[in-house]
């Protein structure tokens, strides 16, 4: 307790200390003075980073590792990545500050995408709270723990936006929606960073990857972004615009090409776009080896040109490229003129301000503190923090005849599937420092919910092939055909009196590089649906997966289905406080959930078409399936149910630039408490450019008491009403617009068209 006051104590006189006291102008000008002093060659060396995830204490492993020593204190490295903990950190940059002749701090980067050491649901499930409190509080968890291990700058959030389920790093991202993932981008960001880089609790953001990196051609990671210049400006780039005014501290650059130039080196987007037009003053690091790919993509001779190619197009920071290409060949190209020192310049003042605004100069080792991060790291209230937001990352996607929730009564439950057990998933893919060992599985959490004398059977069912799953860099076998175990579950299952059986995806099975071709259940999880399924007891389905799958036989066949996703550490308790009703489910999709892979690309917001579907031949359709999903974005069940009414505007003809009032009464109807997220819809009816069917313009997460009612307000402004063409200019069209509100995106309670002159 006493430890806890005095670092709560030493927080505060910190944050009074903090570096943002520091005038703008006084910052510049030590930067400027540092500059002077620096040769061409520390310069680049701040412009490089390197991965050490060996020890830095221990003896020195490997040839590598005694380079690496050797670099930074030759002052060729500014940052690296993959150094955590606080006697890590400290070791490497005690290298750097009382080593390298200038003793520049390093900046430590790591992937702290969900998480440092406690575990929140993955990025897409948290997309599914719609609650942009909640991912703000547990980002800033995130940063708090990550800090005291010596983290200075995480590389997230990843705000993708994608269409594309097949692309195994959709689990990373925000989802389908501009507006939903540029609000969430936010939320992130201000979680990370509290807007002020100088705390000791604060970590910096980092935007990525810049651009249309979720849009790969045929879902395969890695693959060509092949997106319109309209789509780009209109559904691809805003997340990133709101990142910026957001102040995130840095943006990676992508691996993909956007219209056929690779997006790291793209001048149009990152120099242009990103730093002049959106007058972005942080710096672009690229994604690892990005730069040394240019070559074979086909742009670049050889690493020399990759490095040209790279600086001039506004990448500052090489993470990790073949050959070292700026630290091996930026001293050339500015010797012979073909790189301007400016240039090089310009990158090294983008490093440096964030370093300083990190308070680094001033000490840089305050991150760095075992003490710190002893107290801080799986703290309860962390744990607390993951836990609601967990909560509210579960969508209730079926639920007949009110099968949930259950009953703590129940006599026997069995709970069966490769999942059920398993405390590895829970955690997902990109999981920093979390360990399995601090997980909650499905089947821990529901023996823990349930008291008294309800048992709890279990049997697997079948299982995944989660070794092959595993390592970074396996092929992915996401499954194997064996029914062995089929035998024992049934078994299992008829001694009980509900079944739920968890079925998905293992950890791996989505993230970097865990494309797949098919979509549905793995390997033989439907068999296994349709064994249990002939015991005649009701069968609940919670799915784990990092993608939407289709699952058209499950939706017809089995009564009651959880999306649970990947919850982090406490994943078991919140899927049990759900299933027994102790929280009523609020989340809603941020995705599409086709009925089949042929439906691929399908999302909400897209353009109308000339042929509109119908039963019509000759209309946009498929004749051998529905065009619509099997489960919309922004669709969600809760336990209880909501009536809207009283749908208002408080005009019907504007002027631009006016503000509109949107007003809706929402009741719950039912007689538990619950959660609903308001979804605020508009269209552009007639516009020079086709516009969507529907686009998510506003949402309102709201708690009601059994028969209370809310009147719920949202206000438009101009820039709701804008769009980008296809040069990237922004767009105001007088003219009508139908506004809509609604429960999910294709159930609206209320429409009204509004006129702007
Ligand atoms: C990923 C990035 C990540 C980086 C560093 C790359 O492979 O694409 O998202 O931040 O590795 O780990």
């Amino acid at each position: 307790m006493l430890k806890k006051l005095n670092f709560v104590r030493l927080c505060i006189i910190l944050s009074l200390f903090s570096i943002s006291l520091l005038s703008a102008d006084s910052m510049e000008q030590k930067i400027d003075d540092l500059l002077q002093k620096m040769t061409l060659k520390e310069k680049i060396g701040q412009l490089n980073q390197y991965t050490g995830s060996a020890k830095f204490t221990g003896p020195v492993q490997t040839e590598n590792r005694k380079k690496l020593s050797k670099a930074i204190k030759n002052g060729h490295v500014g940052s690296l990545l993959n150094v955590t903990s606080a006697k890590e950190t400290r070791a490497a940059q005690k290298l750097a500050v009382e080593n390298s002749r200038l003793g520049i701090p390093l900046i430590f980067g790591y992937d702290v995408i969900h998480g440092y050491k406690t575990i929140f649901p993955v990025p897409l499930a948290q997309a599914s709270s719609w609650d942009l409190a909640q991912v703000e509080k547990a980002n800033k968890v995130a940063a708090e723990e990550a800090s005291a291990a010596g983290v200075h700058w995480t590389f997230a959030p990843m705000i993708d936006v994608s269409r594309e389920p097949r692309w195994g790093r959709i689990m990373e991202g925000p989802g389908e929606d501009p507006y939903l993932a540029s609000q969430l981008a936010k939320a992130q960001i201000n979680g990370f960073q509290q807007n002020d880089l100088g705390k000791i609790n604060t970590i910096a953001a980092c935007a990525k990857h810049f651009v249309a990196y979720g849009a790969p051609v045929g879902g395969r990671d890695y693959n060509t972004a092949e997106v319109s210049d309209y789509t780009l400006n209109n559904i691809y780039l805003p997340p990133f615009k709101a990142s910026v005014e957001a102040n995130a501290a840095t943006f990676m650059n992508a691996f993909n090409t956007v219209n056929g130039r690779p997006a790291t080196g793209n001048d149009y987007l990152v120099d242009k776009t990103l730093k002049d037009k959106w007058d972005f003053n942080g710096f672009v690091v690229s994604d690892w080896n990005s730069i040394g790919e240019l070559v074979p993509h086909g742009v670049a001779k050889n690493s020399k040109e990759a490095a040209k190619i790279a600086i001039k197009g506004g990448t500052d920071m090489d993470m990790e490229s073949t050959n070292d290409a700026y630290l091996n060949y930026l001293p050339e190209l500015v010797k012979n003129g073909e790189v301007s020192e400016e240039k090089v310049n310009e990158a090294v003042k983008r490093i440096l301000r964030v370093k300083y605004k990190l308070g680094l100069f001033e000490d840089p080792y305050q991150y760095s503190s075992q003490q710190r991060e002893k107290e801080t790291l799986l703290d309860e209230e962390h744990l607390k923090t993951s836990r609601k937001l967990a909560e509210e990352s579960i969508v209730l996607l079926k639920n007949k005849n009110e099968l949930l929730p259950l009953s703590k009564d129940i006599e026997t439950i069995a709970v069966i599937g490769p999942l059920a057990d398993d405390k590895d998933s829970p955690l997902g893919n990109w999981r920093a420092q979390g360990g399995n060992e601090n997980a909650v599985s499905i089947l821990e959490g529901i023996k823990q919910e349930v008291k008294g004398d309800t048992r709890v059977l279990h049997a697997q069912g079948c299982v995944l092939d989660k070794n092959n799953a595993r390592g970074f860099s396996e092929k992915v076998n996401i499954n194997t055909n064996d029914t062995s175990g089929f035998a024992e579950a049934y078994q299992t299952a008829q001694k009980a009196d509900v079944i739920i059986a968890a079925v998905g995806e293992t950890a791996y099975m989505s993230g970097e590089g865990r494309s797949r071709q098919n979509i549905d259940l793995p390997g033989v999880q439907k068999q296994l649906l349709k064994k249990l399924r002939k015991t005649g007891k009701p069968v609940i389905v919670t799915l784990m997966n990092g993608r939407p799958l289709a699952l058209p036989w499950t939706d017809k066949n089995i009564p009651a289905i959880v999306e649970t996703w990947f919850l982090g550490n406490e994943m078991g308790h919140a899927v049990a406080n759900i299933l027994f009703g102790d929280t009523n489910p609020s989340g809603k999709l941020p995705v599409t959930f086709p009925r089949d892979l042929g439906q691929v690309p399908i999302y909400y917001n897209h353009l109308p078409t000339g042929r509109p579907s119908s039963d019509d031949i000759f209309a946009t359709g498929y004749i051998d399936g529905s065009t619509q999903p099997l489960y919309p974005f922004g669709y969600g069940l809760s336990y209880t149910d909501f009536g809207y009414s009283d749908f208002s505007l408080s005009s019907r003809e504007i002027e631009m630039g006016e503000r509109l009032k949107v007003k809706i009464k929402v009741k719950n109807t039912g007689d538990r408490v619950g959660e609903e997220i308001v979804q605020l819809y508009i269209r552009d009816l007639v516009a020079n450019y086709s516009r969507p069917v529907k686009e998510l313009k506003g949402f309102k997460k709201i708690s009601l008491e059994p028969k209370e009612e809310k009147i719920v307000e949202f206000e438009l402004n101009k820039n709701d009403f804008t769009y980008y063409n296809d040069n990237n200019e922004q767009i105001w069209e007088p003219g009508d617009y139908r506004i809509m509100i609604g429960k999910s995106s294709n159930n609206i309670k209320g429409e009204k068209i509004i006129s702007i002159k």
